[in-house]
């Protein structure tokens, strides 16, 4: 039967003194619990830890720095549990916390781990409610609350919904009267820019935003699962959604698919540099879909670490696309241009790849309309 990733974001279920909206709680335990009598094997992806942990330790105003919101998940992440514990025990269904880190989904065994374990508890009956462990992550504390890891974990099962239960009914754009509306449907293969600039509704999607909304759901349909963005105030709002009916704003899944890996690195993951690249090394991306070397590298610009995201752009300073980078900005520096004979002389550990062809992704631009 079919699995349902639902995401409850941190300001539907904490409000502004940092307590949690139990009713809020409440209501969509009832909903996870109804699912899972329908036959459905749903998935919680929770926020809400930070900002409960805030509550507790008594600070009104959320910090910024990192170390600050880490410790204030640490101490909500227990409260925000127990209260889930108490909540599905009225209803005599057990649930697991499960904290994972995006870098848990990157490494292939604890990727293979973390699904084995995911399956096991759903064919136990268990319902697990899982958290980024922002203890020793820092993703969705800066970008996303949760949306990214929650589309994470629709693919990596595979779901077939992920469902982002947010402040409002959905994305709003202009219908064809003018009047502004809910948009109903988002076809498959809509580039993120042009539903970010369809939405008209400003803020009200909750810590996240809409950016990581639309980052979420680009890369869950990109995979082939169908995502929807809805309010998570309505009652009965996931058996709705999973049993068919239209509710919020649906995002079709894909026709083409993506590997989880490059929808994760094309839309979730932040460049930290950019690397500039001759035309032959530039025409090779594009056409021959090679691996880059140090020898087609023109430039290095900011800081960044190996293993970090970069983009890469042509001589004309057009952007050719994004990867994952072999070398640190120091490292390549020192050998940009350099045949890899050369380079094998001044850094005789380094790899042959800056980026190697399965960690890099072509940039596609909107299409015009
Ligand atoms: N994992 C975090 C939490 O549950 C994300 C939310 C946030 O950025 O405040 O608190």
């Amino acid at each position: 039967m079919s699995v349902v990733v639902a995401k409850l974001g941190t300001s539907t279920l904490v409000d502004e003194e940092g307590q949690l909206r139990t009713e809020v709680l409440e209501a969509r335990v009832r909903d996870l619990v109804r699912l899972r009598r329908l036959g459905y094997r749903p998935i919680l992806v929770t926020s809400g830890a930070t900002a409960c942990g805030l509550g507790r330790l008594g600070i009104r105003e959320r910090p910024t720095a990192l170390p600050d919101l880490q410790a204030a998940s640490a101490v909500g992440q227990g409260v925000l549990f127990q209260r889930y514990l108490e909540l599905f025990r009225a209803h005599d269904v057990i649930p697991a916390q499960v904290l994972l880190t995006s870098a848990d989904l990157e490494r292939r065994s604890s990727y293979v781990n973390a699904r084995n374990t995911l399956t096991r508890l759903l064919d136990l009956g268990v319902v697990p409610v899982i958290n980024e462990n922002d203890t020793t992550a820092t993703d969705e504390l800066t970008f996303g609350d949760n949306d990214v890891l929650a589309a994470r974990v629709a693919i990596l099962m595979p779901a077939t919904w992920l469902v982002l239960l947010t402040d409002r009914e959905g994305l709003y754009g202009v219908g064809v009267d003018g009047a502004p509306g809910l948009i109903g449907e988002v076809p498959s293969a809509t580039h993120p820019e042009e539903v970010a600039l369809a939405d008209m509704g400003g803020s009200g999607l909750g810590r996240g935003g809409v950016s990581s909304k639309i980052a979420a759901a680009t890369m869950a349909t990109g995979a082939g699962v169908t995502c929807v963005i809805a309010s998570g105030r309505a009652e009965g709002v996931l058996a709705a959604i999973a049993s068919g009916h239209r509710v919020g704003t649906r995002f079709a899944p894909a026709e083409r698919r993506e590997s989880a890996f490059k929808l994760w690195l094309r839309y979730a993951k932040p460049s930290l540099g950019r690397i500039g690249v001759d035309a032959g090394a530039a025409q090779a991306l594009r056409r021959q879909g090679t691996s880059l070397l140090p020898v087609g590298i023109t430039g290095v610009d900011g800081a960044f670490a190996a293993g970090d995201a970069v983009d890469v752009h042509d001589a004309e300073d057009r952007l050719v696309g994004k990867g994952i980078s072999g070398y640190s900005s120091d490292d390549l520096r020192a050998v940009a241009g350099m045949k890899s004979d050369e380079v094998r002389r001044v850094l005789p550990d380094a790899g042959t790849e800056v980026i190697h062809r399965d960690q890099f992704v072509l940039v596609e631009s909107p299409s015009p309309r």
